[in-house]
């Protein structure tokens, strides 16, 4: 029977396998789109709802006779569980990767030929092997290839954060099987990244779907960076004490002292970085899913595919390179839609760590220029005064009024005028630079300006140059301001290849001339040292699912998460995978008594119900 886009199916497997009352969102055009065989290119932020996307067009052309669909992930670490969620829910799934031995391997592929698997996860290196393409080529002969999906397609654009060249082999998906339909899904992709998607993937036919990136419950905060750790540690003990969280650093050392920083102040953090060894990652990124209240500490080799829906906060230590990583990364947090934090604190040292990255790094200049434009934006967006999710969502294309959820709206930072120090500090950066013949680096220069006579000073006659002191009314934290924000503009440049020292740029010009005014924060405490303090429920039960329960929901909810853990451990898959907060926090809500009580609560579907409904009534009666 040909499906077609109105069939009614697809709803029907949302609400009887998954237990969803509705889709969310673009899901259901989506859903309509590749299930009648059209190729497709989401766009969608992290928490969106992708999986389902391709999920129930499988499970439908799979009922209608079509096959297997076969689903393109980067991380074999993460196909298990998503392999164990649909197990779940009562589809057959299957993965291919390099944890099976021969022998599962060819059990998989046997069930696979013989169309007994729905959906078959695969890392693309696998899926471009001469044998599994021929494995292949038999489906399609018989017309048992349903579908493919590939997933975080944005790794196939160098343009991207994650680039990954195995990507760039799945044209032969297209080339090979034409007549199959494919959707790519992706939570990042500014115009150019897109752009290099559809062409790469060859989806010029595929129709796109772009959803608003806005993430409503997450709250974007960035901060002055001064004492970084201890800035981060007040953080989590004021606001997400007990919650799970992901703190991001540039670099393994960063990652190992921060995360016994935080231990030593009774914080259940781990390390997570390419250093460790793979079997000591792997068992941290499975407490991060398996355990409560985990912050994990971790380079951005962490996070993606990660799926956890109850990351309290994500906060970056180390600025990224652009803004889609930075909203890569920030997305992970949240997505059970429950308020979340983004946190980042942001200094003069990470703008320019950032630019001599790019221009150390080997690549042509074609390259390095459009690094370096994805770079500015994401200062303009550090340094800004008005509302960061106008921003972050202008970059994606988006248009928007200011939110109030973000720092900036919540408490606007007073500005002050830096345009006069600005001109001292370029004219310093001169002066010096023409009685020396050689480029000094900041801490130089402001000491010039501020009329501070060290050795260095009196070293080099840095005294009698004309702008000596000239500029001692202002404190060091407003000038290392005034030459953060000069830099990020491009009005000022640091060479990296000597020593880090200042240098006049083109853009240094209007300003000297009093042409481009200089605005800045002010930087008194950070926005979120003054902001209000967020409601918390209990100590150790992060949970914003349960905080409207009355005791005795609380206590059934308190049961039925300890028996979830349980239930969790003997499949060895995450306690979300069973059923989520929100769930649990509605079962206890409805103290039900029968199996009927359990019907039509979010989360619960066909075969959960069968497997989990007796043994959730018996828990809930015991109160
Ligand atoms: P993404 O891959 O886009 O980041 P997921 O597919 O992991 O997002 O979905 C995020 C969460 O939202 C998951 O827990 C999922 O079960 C839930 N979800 C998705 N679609 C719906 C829906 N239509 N109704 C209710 N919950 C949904
Ligand atoms: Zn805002």
């Amino acid at each position: 029977m040909p499906l077609t886009a109105s069939s009614p199916e697809p709803l029907q497997i949302l609400q009887e396998v998954f237990g969803y009352a509705a889709f969310r969102g673009p899901q259901a055009p989506i859903v309509d789109h590749v299930t009648a065989g059209g190729d497709a290119l989401v766009l969608m932020p992290t928490g969106g709802g992708k999986s389902l996307c391709y999920q129930i067009p499988a499970i439908a052309r799979q009922r209608a006779g079509q096959g297997v669909t076969v689903v393109v992930s980067p991380l074999i670490a993460l196909m298990h569980d998503q392999v164990g969620a649909l197990h779940e829910a009562g589809v057959s799934a299957a993965f291919l990767n390099s944890t099976l031995d021969w022998e599962q391997t060819q059990d998989v592929e046997r069930r696979m030929l013989r169309g007994e698997i729905t959906l078959l996860y695969a890392a693309p290196e696998r899926v471009t092997t001469p044998r599994f393409l021929s494995q292949l080529d038999s489906l399609k002969e018989r017309g048992k290839l349903a579908l493919f999906a590939i997933d975080e397609a944005h790794c196939v654009s160098q343009w991207g954060h994650d680039f990954r060249p195995e990507y760039r082999a799945l044209t032969v998906l297209h080339e090979r099987y034409a007549g199959v339909p494919r959707i790519a899904l992706t939570a990042t992709a500014d115009a150019l990244t897109r752009a290099d998607i559809v062409e790469r993937l060859q989806l010029e036919e595929a129709r796109q779907f772009v959803s608003s990136f806005d993430r409503p419950n997450i709250r974007y905060s960035i901060v002055e960076k001064k004492e970084a750790t201890t800035q981060l540690l007040r953080f989590i003990e004021r606001e997400h004490e007990g919650d799970a969280g992901v703190v991001y650093c540039q670099s393994r050392k960063r990652v190992e002292d921060v995360a016994q920083t935080l231990c030593d102040a009774g914080i259940n953090a781990l390390p997570y970085h390419a250093g460790l060894d793979a079997s000591l990652r792997q068992k941290h990124q499975d407490r991060f899913l398996r355990d409560e209240g985990i912050v994990m500490v971790a380079t951005i080799a962490f996070g993606m595919g990660i799926d956890k829906p109850d990351v309290r906060f994500v906060a970056h230590l180390d600025m990224p390179k652009n803004i889609e990583g930075y909203y890569q990364e920030t997305g992970r947090a949240g997505r059970d839609g429950a308020p979340a934090d983004a946190w980042m604190a942001y200094g003069l040292q990470d703008v320019v760590n950032q630019r001599r990255m790019i221009d150390e790094s080997p690549a042509g200049e074609e390259f390095k220029q459009v690094m370096r434009g994805k770079l500015d934006a994401l200062l303009s967006l550090a340094e800004a005064s008005d509302c960061r999710r106008v921003r972050l969502l202008g970059y994606f294309g988006e248009k928007s009024i200011p939110c109030g959820n973000c720092d900036n709206c919540l408490n606007p930072p007073q500005v002050w005028d830096g345009t006069d120090a600005a001109r001292k500090l370029l004219s310093t950066i001169y002066r010096v630079q023409q009685q020396s013949g050689i480029s000094f680096g900041a801490g130089h220069i402001m000491d010039i300006l501020r009329g501070k006579e060290t050795e260095k000073v009196k070293q080099f006659g840095h005294e009698r140059v004309s702008t000596f002191g000239i500029g001692s009314e202002f404190s060091e934290p407003q000038l290392r301001g005034v030459l953060r924000q000069l830099i990020a503009t491009g009005a000022l440049s640091v060479d990296a290849q000597a020593f880090n020292t200042l240098q006049l740029t083109e853009g240094s010009r209007e300003v000297l001339k009093g042409e481009t005014p200089v605005m800045l924060r002010e930087s008194v405490s950070s926005p979120a040292e003054r902001k209000p303090r967020r409601e918390k429920t209990s100590r150790g039960a992060p949970s914003p699912a349960a905080a409207s329960l009355d005791a005795s929901g609380q206590a059934r909810f308190a049961a039925l998460k300890a028996w979830r853990g349980e239930v969790a451990r003997e499949h060895n898959l995450p306690a979300y995978v069973i059923f989520h907060d929100a769930t649990l926090a509605a079962i206890a809500e409805r103290a039900p008594a029968t199996l009927e009580d359990l019907q039509g609560i979010s989360g619960i579907g066909g075969k959960k119900l069968e497997a989990y409904g007796a043994d959730v009534l018996r828990v809930c009666a015991s109160f």
